[in-house]
Parts: C-alpha cells; sequence; structure tokens
C-alpha cells in the first residue's frame, strides 16, 4: 500500500506521513513547486525531514501550470496579499491526484490540521479544496482525522483512524509532542515561506502585470534586487548583494538586457524595449550603487550597446522608482 503526501517540509506535514508510515504504508512525499517558495534553499531540509520519518521525496514542477490557471483567476479569491490559498491547495491536490497512477499510490495524505489557519484550513475551506480537486474520499488528513469524516483509506481499513489525530485549532503542544516523541531532529524549517503571503513581493506582481505577461521565466526577475519602475515603464533591477549579483547574472529572459560596468557595483537587468532616457536614467542610478569611488563620466554595458554616463544622482533619488 503506498500513499502520496502532499510535502511542504513543514513539521505538521512531516508528522502526517510518519503517522501513515508507522502503519506499514509507503509514503511518497510530493513537493509541489508553484514558483514562489521562498529564496531561501529548503531543499536541503526537504530532504532531511523526509529521511527522518523514511519516506521518499520526489518534486513536481507546475510552474506553468500554476501561472496558466491559479495565480490570475483564483475562483475562491485571494488572502491577504496575493496569496490564493484555496485555488492553490486545490491545484495541488489535483496534481497528487494525477500522479496516483503513475506511481501506484491509493490514497493521498496531507498536513493540513483542522482550524489552524482561519482562512485556509477552516472546515468550509478543506471542503471546497475538496471539490476543487476532486479529491474527496481519496484526501486523509491524518493529522486531524478523528475530527473530519472518514475516508476510503480508513473505510477500506488500509489505515487505522484510531491510531490517527484529532488536533483542531491553533495550539502546537501535540505537535510538539509527537515530534518529540517520534525523535524528530532540526524541524524547524530555514525561514520565509511562500511569497504569494509577502506584501513586498505582491506589489511586485502587481506592478509587473500592469505593464507585461506574465510568464515562468519572469518568477526570478521579481525575487531578486531591487526593483525599480522608470518614467517611461521600463523595469529596472539592480543587484542589492554578491548573491543577488551571482543569480542576476545567470538569469535569461527575452524581456530584459543586463547591464554591466568595469567598476566594482551591482548586476543590473532592464526592460529590453525600454526608451533612451529611461536607459540613461538607469545608468545613473546604477552608478549610484557602485561601491568604487570614481570621477567623470563612466561607459556602462547595455547588451549590445554602450551608454555613457556621469553620476549626478544619489541612492536616495532611486527610492522615488521604487516598486
Ligand atoms: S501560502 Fe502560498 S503555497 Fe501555500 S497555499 Fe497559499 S498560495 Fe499556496
Amino acid at each position: 500500500m503506498k500513499a502520496i503526501a502532499l510535502f511542504s517540509g513543514g513539521l505538521d506535514s512531516t508528522l502526517a506521513m510518519k503517522l501513515i508510515i508507522d502503519q506499514g504504508i509507503e509514503v511518497i512525499a510530493c513537493n509541489i513547486n508553484t514558483g514562489f517558495g521562498s529564496t531561501k534553499d529548503r531543499l536541503g531540509h526537504m530532504k532531511n525531514m523526509c529521511e527522518q520519518v523514511g519516506a521518499e521525496f520526489r518534486s513536481v514542477d507546475i510552474r506553468d501550470e500554476y501561472i496558466q490557471e491559479v495565480l490570475f483567476s483564483p475562483k475562491y479569491g485571494y488572502g491577504k496579499n496575493f496569496n490564493p490559498c484555496i485555488d492553490c491547495h486545490g491545484k495541488m491536490f489535483e496534481v497528487a491526484k494525477r500522479k496516483m497512477e503513475e506511481w501506484g499510490a491509493s490514497f493521498l495524505i496531507s498536513g493540513e490540521v483542522l482550524g489552524q489557519r482561519p482562512m485556509s484550513q477552516n472546515r468550509e475551506s478543506l471542503d471546497k479544496v475538496l471539490n476543487l480537486s476532486n479529491c474527496d474520499g481519496l484526501l486523509l488528513r491524518p493529522m486531524s482525522a478523528q475530527s473530519l469524516e472518514p475516508t476510503i483509506a480508513e473505510l477500506e481499513g488500509w489505515v487505522d483512524r484510531e491510531k490517527l489525530e484529532n488536533i483542531v485549532g491553533r495550539n502546537r503542544d501535540r505537535q510538539m509532542e509527537l515530534a518529540e516523541s517520534f525523535g524528530l531532529k532540526d524541524y524547524e524549517a530555514p525561514g520565509g515561506g511562500c511569497l504569494l503571503t509577502d506584501e513586498h513581493f505582491s506589489r511586485k506582481i502587481r506592478d509587473f502585470i500592469a505593464h507585461d505577461t506574465f510568464e515562468v521565466a519572469d518568477i526570478p526577475t521579481l525575487k531578486y534586487g531591487r526593483q525599480l519602475r522608470l518614467p517611461d515603464g521600463a523595469k529596472l533591477i539592480i543587484g542589492r548583494d554578491a548573491d543577488d549579483n551571482a543569480i542576476l547574472k545567470t538569469i535569461e529572459n527575452r524581456k530584459y538586457i543586463h547591464i554591466d560596468t568595469d567598476l566594482f557595483g551591482p548586476h543590473s537587468l532592464i526592460s529590453a524595449n525600454a526608451s533612451d532616457s529611461d536607459k540613461m536614467l538607469a545608468a545613473k542610478l546604477i552608478l549610484a550603487y557602485c561601491k568604487q569611488n570614481f570621477e567623470g563620466p563612466q561607459v556602462l554595458d547595455f547588451g549590445e550597446e554602450k551608454i555613457t554616463a556621469v553620476c549626478d544622482l544619489s541612492r536616495k533619488d532611486a527610492t522615488k522608482y521604487f516598486i
């Protein structure tokens, strides 16, 4: 008997998997990549949690499908920011259900806890997720199972419902107790969750779609660097530190050109269709962020084009263009 777990790397989904593995069922931990996960690398953490409970880790990339079908047209709307949580959960379960036959699984599990998050994990929301994904009966939520209707896995006797949990609400005491009894270590996930719940990131998406059509290749351009919108509409991205610069250098996106300088300074990107005036402004702003002292006009490479500018603007001047 095999089950697929929707796995985020968090404690609840890890405990849910352990409760099922302890009943002799093989669990595949399925992490769904929407593209909007934290900029921190959580892969090592997720694999570590899976190893500790004996689940097999697999990742499924749904970035394109997510942008086409969920992000901009959620049936159940958004949370506080650009987070379409109910539709997002529904999509994740739909994807996991699609994988069932291919991976030989008989049911699905998730770490959701009834009443833990007022918006997305109350009974009504959990039902909406089931409706959206057509997973009714297939999805077992081991952490709150005893407070929910029995699912196929329980009715068929594959899983003993009595050995599952009855956790409801925000109190985390029982989760801590279970983590302790299972001997789980390092279960605090590294900082930063889904970027769609972040106010600033949501503002950047709103700004982007007001000017352009959003595609998978655009995701990294929103995640890194200072983001500026210039007067003629060009987007300018200026690396904040060495990590940003290294990532920005690897971005290949036909909507942007890379800007290089011989000075010790940030790596930057600007819209490929930027006006001459926006390009000149960008050159001055980039020079303002260079860390090296220099005098007189400087030459910057805008892709094939060279632009010579003097630095007569400051970093404070740049802030008025920040998104
Ligand atoms: S927080 Fe992000 S990943 Fe999680 S359900 Fe909401 S939109 Fe989806």
